[in-house]
């Protein structure tokens, strides 16, 4: 390390000729609208330096980058019995999938696909009144930045056109897997995918994930060993159906989002996030992947 900035001034070199490969998410209107031709990265190390290059204070928006936040809060919040609700393997289909949650009896097979999301939000319902402030005030203090919010025309988007989702949360009703209405969880799971916020934003609020559950405050959020199990997650079930690619290339816990954007961790190093809308068939953000993939190789070190 010392050579941060370097590093991500070589990337964007790079890949900037790359800069709007990929497609934009549409089963989502209002994201097929953003403007293909942005990329960006931030970073910051365990010691609290932050640093960044092209678009990396522009807001986007997280999508399932925001199932990270229902986890960890949701893991702040409930001790292990939680686990017989949701798995802890890669699903290994798509991650708004209905078969497997089907001949799986409604149990999604882990939380950062659709289902298992869902479910984690049902969870938070238990402890806040109102889960998607208090996934968003979480935010907001981990990333040090008040302004940070939902995007409306997001949420409308995705509340209108979310049929997938409602009849998987339906569907788990049906199992007995979601103890609060329907209706409920959704508008919470809704609000948390509809968060805007920046790769810099993005990068300092996991930093808590590299630096062994210590907080934006310097105080513990959650233990070691949480933190351990959140980031073996993200690596085995991060990145839907790429997360081998993802092992194999770039070799770091992450969380994707079809926003385009990449959370990622080295932990006891660093915390990075990429941005370009730009997706590949999986879902994950095209130049995203390659950029990871350049930053674990330049500076010689993954969590293998
Ligand atoms: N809001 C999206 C959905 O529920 C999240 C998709 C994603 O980023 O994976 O379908």
């Amino acid at each position: 390390m010392g050579n941060e900035q370097k590093i991500l001034d070589e990337i964007y070199s790079e890949l900037k000729g790359l800069i709007g490969a990929g497609e934009l998410a549409n089963y989502i209107p209002v994201l097929s609208q953003v403007p293909a031709d942005q990329f960006g990265i931030a970073l910051k190390t365990v010691s609290g330096e932050s640093f960044g290059v092209g678009d990396y204070q522009t807001s986007f928006s997280i999508q399932s980058i925001s199932k990270l936040f229902v986890l960890s809060l949701a893991m702040m919040h409930t001790d292990s019995d939680r686990w017989h609700r949701v798995g802890r393997e890669p699903s290994g289909t798509s991650f708004n999938s209905l078969v497997q949650l089907e001949q799986e009896n409604g149990r999604p097979r882990n939380p950062f696909i659709n289902a298992g999301a869902i479910v984690m939000t049902d969870y938070l319902c238990d402890f806040f009144d109102c889960p998607r402030n208090a996934v968003l005030d979480f935010i907001r203090a981990q990333s040090g930045n008040d302004s940070i919010n939902i995007n409306q025309e997001v949420f409308d988007s995705e509340q209108a056109t979310g049929h997938r989702n409602y009849a998987l949360a339906h569907f788990m009703k049906s199992y007995g897997n979601l103890n609060h209405d329907v209706e409920t969880v959704l508008k919470a799971y809704f609000g948390h995918c509809s968060i805007e916020m920046s790769c810099l934003d993005l990068a300092c609020a996991v930093s808590f994930l590299s630096r062994e559950g210590i907080g934006n405050d310097g105080k513990s959020i959650l233990d070691k060993s949480k933190i351990r199990r959140i980031n073996s997650l993200m690596l085995t079930c991060g990145a839907y159906d790429n997360a081998g690619e993802f092992a194999f290339r770039i070799g770091l816990p992450t969380k994707s989002g079809v926003g385009g954007g990449i959370v990622g961790v080295l932990p006891g190093s660093y915390s990075v996030a990429v941005w370009s809308p730009g997706l590949n068939s999986a879902g994950n953000s095209e130049l995203g992947m390659k950029a990871l993939e350049l930053l674990t190789t330049k500076f010689d070190a993954s969590i293998f």
